[in-house]
């Protein structure tokens, strides 16, 4: 992917965010900036060095005065001469300075084109790449965490390490390939195995990693169905715990649909309150039950509330049957695929123990009482578990889906290629094949098999002068 045509225009932005503030800075990027720099500073630049300058226009007069700092190529950002103007903050100083930089040569960065540039001169790959842009959007400290451990190389260095193994593994069956006689042999072999095994599990660890990001990154939604009284409310208070911040009921929904954003074990959940879903007349009332209604359709829990009273007698019926009508008539919207705990709440008032049960054919059960909290603890790791988050969110990749994708996709060429390995005579093509693809998609991570359409829109999403 180092090799790109060998002139890209020159490209420049303003790299601060837009207002006034004491320093702005606009950035400049392209094969030869040596005119533009003596355009603008009236003099050469040192490498790497803050030199104080005054900016100036085509008739040499000052613009702004401030620091200038120029990267020759190709120990810059981008790769190509790289050079920032460090000038006073304000809108109206920013603007000349850029439309200066566009009199001399340079054109408008598209958003993400530095680091695109980055990609392309091999400065940083894909996963980096795509980590800037999580860095800056980041909005928690453990997501600033997890998008750096991608953006220094902590991420790549995982999936370079799958990807050398599976080459070193398909360098083994290839060889192979072309000795017939000794085909049969290879695969009965337990070395292979061994180390297909090996790549496997540490697929999977990574796999866990990402997933655990992914979570992170986008967080999950949760629906929350109960007849009145049943405790919706209190369950809700009691997973937003003391920190009234990030609970807020998002503005413009009505009395009845509230979505309301609280955190467990470090995953962002949107929670959303069915209580509004039932036939009215009311033209408010009605866009907040179709709200509702698109809530649930992209929701990825449910949590349906019971009192645990009601149960008392038989905890052993089914659950759906402690439903009323109306919580049926609920339950019956939820897409048919969407996992749901049942919660028996009030678990106090029918002297039960906070407990979890896991049947088949059954969702799961917790007991617990929302009041007090008492086994608030066990509906969290229920939760987690339903995620795909283990118990610590500390060593997350911070993945996006296009990543688990493809580290789901090489988990299952690897099955495939495993269940060749077993197979007597073992397919040894069929195995390759496979070994191949998952090469191919682990490859895909780090960008060194990347369709040129799907840079363009990993790229795209970015701010101008990043
Ligand atoms: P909602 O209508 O479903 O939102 O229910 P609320 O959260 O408003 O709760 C209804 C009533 O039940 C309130 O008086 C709560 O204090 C009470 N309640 C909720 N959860 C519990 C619980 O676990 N134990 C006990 N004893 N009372 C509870």
């Amino acid at each position: 992917m180092s090799a790109r045509p060998p002139s890209l225009p020159t490209i420049a932005a303003i790299a601060t965010p837009p207002g006034r503030g004491g320093i702005g800075i606009v950035r400049v990027s392209g094969d030869g900036l040596e005119s533009l720099v003596e355009g603008i500073a009236g003099r050469s630049l040192a490498p790497r060095v803050a030199t104080r300058v005054a900016f100036r226009d085509a008739q040499g007069n000052a613009i702004d005065a401030g620091l200038a700092v120029f990267f020759p190529r190709p120990h810059s950002y981008t790769g190509e001469d790289v050079v920032e103007w460090h000038g006073h903050g304000g809108p109206a100083v920013m603007r000349l300075l850029l439309a200066r930089c566009l009199e001399l040569g340079a054109r408008l960065a598209e958003p993400g084109e530095f680091t695109k540039r980055a990609f392309l001169n091999g400065k940083l790959d894909l996963a980096q790449a795509e980590s800037v842009a999580d860095v800056i959007e980041a909005s928690t400290a453990s997501a600033v965490r997890a998008a750096a451990r991608s953006l220094t190389g902590e991420f790549s260095r995982e999936v370079h390490a799958l990807r050398d193994a599976l080459i070193d593994l398909r360098m083994y069956t290839e060889a192979t390939l072309d000795f017939p006689d000794e085909e049969l042999d290879l695969l009965r072999e337990g070395d292979v195995r061994a180390r297909l095994a090996s790549i496997r599990e540490r697929l999977d660890a990574v796999l866990a990693r990402a997933r655990t990001g992914a979570v992170l990154r986008a967080g999950l939604t949760v629906v929350l169905v109960g007849a009145p009284n049943v405790g919706k409310s209190s369950l809700l208070n009691r997973l937003a715990g003391d920190d009234v911040a990030i609970v807020t009921a998002i503005p413009g929904t009505t009395r009845d649909t509230i979505e309301r954003p609280v955190e467990i074990a470090g995953i962002p959940l949107t929670i959303v309150d069915t209580a509004g879903l039932r036939e009215t007349r009311d033209t408010v009332e009605a866009l907040g039950i179709a709200r509702t209604r698109a809530a649930i359709a992209r929701a990825d829990l449910a949590l349906l509330l019971v009192d645990a009273r009601d149960d008392a007698a038989s905890a052993d019926e089914a659950a759906d049957a402690t439903l009323d009508a109306r919580i049926a008539a609920l339950v019956s919207e939820l897409p048919p695929g969407l996992p749901r705990i049942v919660v028996h709440n009030k678990c106090d008032l029918a002297h039960l123990a906070p407990r979890v049960e896991r049947a088949a054919d059954k969702p799961v059960a917790v007991w617990l009482c929302a009041l007090s909290g008492d086994g608030i603890a066990l509906l969290e790791t229920e939760v987690r578990r339903i995620a795909g988050v283990g118990e610590s969110t500390e060593d997350a990749f911070f993945a996006r889906a296009r990543q688990v994708q493809a580290l789901t996709d090489a988990a299952r060429h690897l099955a495939v290629a495993m269940d060749h390995a077993e197979t007597q005579p073992p397919p040894i093509e069929l195995f390759a094949e496979e070994l191949r693809m998952a090469q191919e998609a682990v490859s895909s991570i780090t960008g060194e098999f990347t369709a040129d359409d799907l840079l363009g829109e990993i790229f795209s999403r970015f701010c101008i002068g990043k």
